[in-house]
């Protein structure tokens, strides 16, 4: 088993498709050729344009608590790097990611594609909008921080469905799984406190004149 595993397990990751599909996805390959040797550190890296790839542990605990199914149908908002997507992409069926950046999803889409990911479509546009088009899912995962929970991501689940999401202000937010239980009743529970860079949008932060926020360096 590799040194991110055993931190991962250490840290209480106790779900063996999540730690499986770790094993399987090349971290390395998501970051900048100059921070290849910090790949596999518990930590976030920066990924250029004000962003980071998140802290393994804290991917983890998000697609634990999304609790996935084999044939489940996932929604992602915040692509990123593409790492997260890549290990949806190994723990359901199919996988939309949705990333605000341009260059971005482009880079993300040209390397999941490289590294196999065919079950994985990168869209570009803006997140807290979720994507019509492949709903419902069985669980949406959010990888930014809004100030709360976008109305649209919560349509879009099916019923029995998982939003694991960061909720709060800019500096520090409560990761929340709100699990729908019918077309207008969900339940909401808190995991723990995170710290994730902000999801910007309609129903996020309105985008800052001159630049984006600069990254945690959590
Ligand atoms: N899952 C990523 C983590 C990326 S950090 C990974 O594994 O690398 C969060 C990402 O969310 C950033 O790339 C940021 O540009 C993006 N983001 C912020 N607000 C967004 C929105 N409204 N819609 C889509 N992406 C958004």
């Amino acid at each position: 088993m590799r040194i991110l595993e055993k931190q991962l397990r250490k840290h209480g990751i106790t779900d063996s498709s999540v730690l499986e599909a770790f094993a399987q996805v090349p971290r390395e390959e998501f970051v900048d050729p100059s921070l290849r040797q910090l790949a596999h550190a518990d930590r976030p890296l920066s990924i250029g344009y004000g962003q980071t790839i998140s802290q393994p542990y804290i991917v983890a605990l998000t697609l634990e608590k999304m609790a996935l199914q084999p044939d489940d149908r996932v929604l992602e908002i915040g692509t990123g790097s593409g790492y997260a997507a890549a290990l949806l992409s190994r723990l359901c069926a199919s996988v939309v990611t949705v990333e605000r950046l341009p260059e971005l999803a482009r880079t993300a889409q040209d390397r999941l594609a490289r590294l196999g990911h065919d079950n994985v479509i990168v869209v570009c546009a803006d997140g807290t909008q979720g994507y019509e088009p492949g709903a419902p899912y069985d669980a949406i995962g959010v990888a930014a921080g809004g100030p709360e929970v976008p109305s649209a991501l919560c349509s879009q689940l099916k019923v029995g469905g998982r939003l694991v999401l960061p909720v709060g202000g800019q500096e520090e937010q409560a990761l929340l799984r709100v699990t729908r239980l019918g077309s207008s009743n969900f339940h909401e529970e808190r995991i723990c406190r995170v710290r994730f860079v902000p999801l910007i949008g309609q129903q996020g932060w309105p985008e800052l004149e001159g630049g984006e926020f600069s990254p945690p360096n959590e």
